[in-house]
């Protein structure tokens, strides 16, 4: 278990379980089973009065959530967990107030998940990133891109689009980023991205592009971005980012060569740090006034972790 927000997701996603029709009707009109609710992309937090600063998700059961139902409603199926289904459920497009003036929901605020996620358990903001991204997929594949006009059925809960006309299928999609520290010596080197706010500098990231390997789109950004040549790729873990569904892959490279020269177009500024820089940092000491992003960016657990291995 490490501390990657939006990892740890602890259900057994039980995907063999989605197609099978007759099962998931049994389970969403069970008692057993568990509903999370959504409404614009933001999951629905329960706040406790006694215990304000450990929010959590707030778990309903198909009797609370009956009346909220309409037949358009599609509880996702999320897995399982001791044996209970867990499933979430988009109401966007019913009336908000309406929904809060649930009783069950007295405590309870939509917030979106980037500023909640720092506050939740580790586990619960794994199963936020499950549901985020796959809802939002659904939202923005409504027709068949071949047929035009032509709406797309949804199956197996809200893993599978499929259009009738042509027989197309569609796969809700990952997009995969690649995170990544050069490396010389004792240093490694953090960018300033032009939109960052004064001061920030994080780890080099860009889009894997399509027939790329991990270790190709490593050394090809650093390259892009820094002009420096690099090699010996290292992966070291990865993060879900369900923005809206990206996967970070933080990873290593050595540079032979330390004199970099800033693409300007996304980077404005580049600078090599030591593990002795980044110690005053992290504390909020550097002379340079530098900073870098918070514990819920990989950006952040990849210079911890390079700062530990070196
Ligand atoms: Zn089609």
């Amino acid at each position: 278990m490490h501390s990657i927000t939006f990892a740890n997701n602890p259900l057994d996603r039980a995907s063999q379980l989605r197609s099978d029709q007759a099962w998931q009707q049994d389970a969403i009109t069970s008692e057993k089973s568990r509903f999370m609710i959504f409404f614009e992309d933001r999951p629905l937090i329960k706040i406790n009065a006694d215990r304000p600063n450990e929010p959590e998700i707030l778990w309903i059961s198909h009797h609370q959530l009956a009346p909220l139902l309409t037949n358009n409603s599609r509880p996702l199926f999320l897995g399982l967990k001791d044996e209970l289904p867990f499933y979430a459920v988009d109401l966007t497009g019913l009336n908000l107030d309406q929904i809060l003036s649930h009783p069950s929901f007295a405590t309870s605020k939509f917030i979106d998940a980037r500023s909640i996620a720092p506050n939740l358990d580790n586990p619960s903001t794994g199963i936020i990133a499950q549901a985020k991204s796959n809802f939002e997929w659904n939202k923005n594949n409504i027709y068949c891109s071949k047929c035009a006009g032509v709406k797309l059925k949804t199956k197996d809960t809200g893993y599978k689009k499929f259009c009738e006309q042509c027989q197309s299928e569609y796969f809700p999609r990952v997009d995969p980023v690649v995170i990544m520290l050069p490396c010389h010596n004792n240093k490694c080197l953090l960018g300033r991205q032009k939109g960052f706010p004064p001061g920030m500098f994080s780890a080099l990231a860009g889009f894997v592009e399509p027939g790329e390997t991990i270790e190709d789109a490593v050394i090809r950004e650093i390259n892009e971005e820094v002009g420096l040549q690099s090699k010996n790729v290292s992966y070291k873990f990865t993060q879900p980012w369900p923005f809206p569904s990206s996967l970070m892959i933080g990873c290593t490279a050595e540079v032979d060569n330390p004199d970099y020269k800033v693409d300007e177009e996304e980077i404005v500024e580049a600078v090599w740090l030591t593990k002795e820089d980044l110690t005053k940092i992290l504390v909020g000491k550097s002379e340079k006034r530098i900073w870098i992003p918070p514990p819920m960016a990989i950006a952040h657990q990849l210079i911890v972790h390079w700062m530990n291995n070196n």
